[in-house]
């Protein structure tokens, strides 16, 4: 039986999807099956992000309303096999994702894949309480995903997912901080992703810093994990620790870097200025 993590977020624009792309695509790796479900009904992302957007046919909508099977919707990415999608319907709107379909959906789904990563809706709305009223039964025991950007206002948004995941019955969330600028937490401008973790009191799992990498897959179609960048190490550290056995106590868990809370050199501060890294592409 596979493991499913909800990735989930108070408010819009934070990652959510980008993220889920990129770990579906780092678990998929080591020879995974790995299925990332785009439950964004009315603004699908994950096709574009997987380059597979000529390819859709059938979504998620036309597999719990039966006009297709499941096997029909799903598309495996060109670039990393065994990574697939389950793509979300484009003209529908939340409303008609019901429930217990989806739950159904997720069962199966769980016994053919090794991962199944669930990319939320945006928002407090209805569109992601179906999701939680689907993942909220005792067949499904998602792991939660939260991501936030560190700012205040997503920082009080994070706080109501977390009450309503606890109003659901769902299991408290783990976060992925998102966006972080090392040079800003240096100059006292921005919270660290250890400050975020201890005001909203839930344990941190990755930090992802802001990274141009990330806007230049996504221009490419590339995935982000053909870039060399900080982004693309950050990922893998996360992929790695959600792959690794859940009884494992937390010191065996690849190290989190703390963006921030060291000062590089001058020498190395000087040639950063002067010779810009420039962005690679690596072997997938
Ligand atoms: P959400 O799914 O939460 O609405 P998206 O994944 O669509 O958010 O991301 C919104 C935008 O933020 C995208 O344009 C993406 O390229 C950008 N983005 C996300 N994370 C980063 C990052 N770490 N560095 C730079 N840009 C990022
Ligand atoms: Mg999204």
């Amino acid at each position: 039986m596979s493991s499913i993590h909800l990735i989930t977020s108070g408010k819009g624009g934070v990652g959510k999807s980008t993220l889920a792309a990129s770990l579906g695509a780092a678990l998929s790796k080591d020879g995974r099956q790995i299925v990332l479900v785009d439950t964004d009904i009315g603004l699908r992302s994950q096709d574009l992000f997987l380059n597979l957007e000529s390819r859709v046919v059938f979504d998620l909508l036309d597999v719990t309303t039966g006009r297709c099977l499941l096997t029909q919707a799903l598309l495996e990415s060109p670039d990393l096999p065994g990574l697939f999608l389950l793509p979300a319907a484009q003209f529908a709107r939340c409303k008609d994702l019901e429930p217990k379909k989806l739950r159904r959906v997720l069962s199966l789904l769980q016994q053919r894949f090794d991962f199944v990563l669930i990319d939320c809706p945006a928002g407090l709305e209805r569109g992601l309480r179906n999701v939680l009223n689907a993942c909220a039964s005792d067949k499904i025991t998602p792991s939660v995903l939260l991501v936030v950007t560190p700012d205040d206002l997503c920082i009080r948004a994070a706080e109501r997912v977390a009450s309503l995941l606890d109003a659901k019955g769902l299991p408290r969330p783990q976060l992925l901080v998102n966006r972080l600028s090392p040079d800003l937490i240096r100059s006292g401008d921005m919270y660290t992703a250890q400050t975020i973790a201890a005001l909203l009191d839930l344990p941190l799992l990755g930090e992802i810093p802001e990274d141009p990498g990330i806007r230049l897959a996504q221009l490419r179609r590339r995935p982000l994990l053909a870039f060399d960048c900080e982004a693309r190490s950050a990922i893998l550290r996360i992929a790695s620790r959600m792959a690794m056995d859940p009884g494992l106590p937390d010191s065996s868990l690849p190290a989190l870097p703390a963006y921030g809370s060291s000062n590089p050199s001058l020498f190395r501060r000087v040639c950063r200025r002067l010779f810009p890294r420039k962005l690679k592409e690596v072997r997938l």
